[in-house]
């Protein structure tokens, strides 16, 4: 548990909650699965460290679950900042409505400025034209925050029941959005400030779940090399073997530090102070790692660790979108190269 292991990154209440998301099972799909962490009271709006917390659990046992929750935070933050839409952030909040948050598009992807997505308003009413793609959960919320040019900036709008259609990526509800003179509700015209603030709250916490993904790994690596036996005796005794599992081990150790000390930091700071830098070097630092070390994992199982039902082979699987959005590593690194040096 990062409460008892790390105590000095946490308050009080963030042990209860840590173990509240440890004892969780959701099952289904994404639907039943908000429903299930709007009833167990972990969709609640908290600090960066809780959803830390709470990510690092769902991700250890269940990546579906780690999903339903991240997403419903995605969609209430913006909403949330801009004070707008109570009633849709309450039912998103107890479970009881999915939401998606739609920002990329097939020609805006990194370059999120690049959006094509239009808003025009007609007799006061707002109506949005264009696609999203890649959008979690898409095909299962009844609701989206959808990121759309007007005038020269970019706003931020929510959808209700938008028509959408599934994109196949591996272990994840993923798709598209099609607007067509679609009606949307304005939430800020200054939409981009709210991306960029939700995504920087958000973003340590991807490093939370693939520290959640890695030590699934090292414990399943763990378990396989003591029982598993070769030249006479497990594979634990190979001294190659122990030391790949003590470079798991020291990476794992290394990726929750850099995680938990951005999450740490975005608490600390005020809501409008930017810790972009930490974010970045939470996610870069923690999604990295934890790469290596379940691919090390992988490795560690021979053939059973590629088997279609092995969990190291799932993990592998999970654990690599997270080094592509909310930010790519190579993105995101130009973030801390501006910090250190300038703009370029
Ligand atoms: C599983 C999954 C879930 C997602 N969920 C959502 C969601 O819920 N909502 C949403 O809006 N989006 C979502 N996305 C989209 C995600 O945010 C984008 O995939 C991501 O921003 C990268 O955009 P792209 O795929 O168009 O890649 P591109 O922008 O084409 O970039 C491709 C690669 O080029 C390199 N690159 C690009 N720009 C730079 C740069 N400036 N400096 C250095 N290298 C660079 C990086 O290696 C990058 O990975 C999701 C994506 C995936 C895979």
């Amino acid at each position: 548990m990062l409460t008892t292991r790390y105590p000095y990154f946490f308050d009080a209440a963030h042990a209860p909650l840590e173990e509240r998301a440890q004892a969780f099972r959701g099952a289904g799909g994404i639907r039943e699965r908000v429903a299930a962490l709007g009833r167990a009271e972990l969709l609640v709006r908290r600090d960066t460290r809780s959803l830390a917390v709470i990510r690092r659990q769902l991700a250890y046992s269940s990546p579906l679950d780690d999903l339903a929750f991240v997403i419903q935070e995605l969609g209430c933050t913006p909403l949330e900042r801009a004070g707008a839409l109570g009633d849709v952030v309450a039912a998103a909040r107890a479970g009881d409505r999915v939401l998606a948050f739609a920002l990329t598009e097939p020609g805006a992807g990194s370059d999120v400025r690049a959006i094509a997505t239009v808003a025009t308003e007609h007799a006061g009413e707002w109506r949005l034209t264009g696609t999203k793609h890649f959008i979690s959960n898409a095909p299962d919320c009844d609701g989206a925050v959808v990121f759309a040019r007007l005038d020269d900036q970019i706003g931020c709008f929510f959808v209700d029941r938008p028509t959408t259609s599934s994109q196949a990526v591996a272990a994840h509800s993923i798709g598209r959005i099609e607007l067509q003179d679609t009606p949307a509700t304005l939430v800020a015209a200054k939409g981009l400030g709210l991306a960029f603030a939700t995504l920087e709250r958000c973003r340590p916490t991807v490093g939370a779940a693939a520290v959640g993904l890695a030590a699934r790994a090292l414990d399943e690596t763990r378990a396989h090399v003591r029982a598993r036996v070769q030249f006479g005796a497990p594979l634990a005794a190979l001294p190659v073997v122990r030391l790949r599992v003590a470079e798991m081990a020291v990476e794992l150790e290394t990726a929750t530090l850099a995680m938990l000390h951005a999450c740490w930091k975005r608490d600390a700071a005020s809501p409008t102070e930017r810790t972009g830098t930490s974010s970045a070097v939470g996610k870069i630092v923690a999604t990295e790692a934890a790469q290596r070390i379940i691919d090390a994992a992988v490795q560690l199982h021979g053939g059973a660790g590629v088997e279609e039902s092995s969990v190291v082979q799932q993990l592998y699987r999970a654990v690599r979108p997270l080094r592509i959005y909310e930010g790519a590593t190579d993105v995101l690194l130009s973030v801390v190269a501006d910090d250190i040096l300038g703009p370029a």
